[in-house]
């Protein structure tokens, strides 16, 4: 728990909804490969591991999607995805999360 100045006391949800996001619209900093990702992949572990929940299939192709504007930038889908189906970098300088209580 985080206590503001307040002096109210912040869960995990509340604080992450605390965060701010700069959205680059023109350049998202994930890129799912979905050639590959049907290809290869069987396990899709990047559904299970995002902390935010930001990946999910998308019912009318079974593709796995990525809402990339909510990224909290901890790399995790890119380190599990062994069959390289993820582009992912930092991104562009200005965007992506700002973190309010860490
Ligand atoms: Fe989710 Fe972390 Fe990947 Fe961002 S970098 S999409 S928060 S797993």
């Amino acid at each position: 728990m985080t206590e503001t100045s307040e002096g109210a006391q912040l869960g995990l949800q509340e604080k992450l909804g605390l965060d701010v996001f700069k959205i680059d619209s023109e350049k998202p900093h994930i890129v799912i490969d979905h050639a590959v990702c049907r290809e290869r992949c069987t396990v899709r572990p990047c559904l299970y591991v995002c902390p935010a929940k930001l990946f999910a299939i998308q019912p009318d192709s079974d593709d796995i999607f990525v809402d990339y504007e909510g990224c909290l930038e901890c790399g995790t889908c890119f380190i599990v995805c062994e069959d390289q189906a993820l582009s992912w970098e930092y991104p562009r300088a200005g965007y992506g999360v700002q973190y309010r209580f860490g």
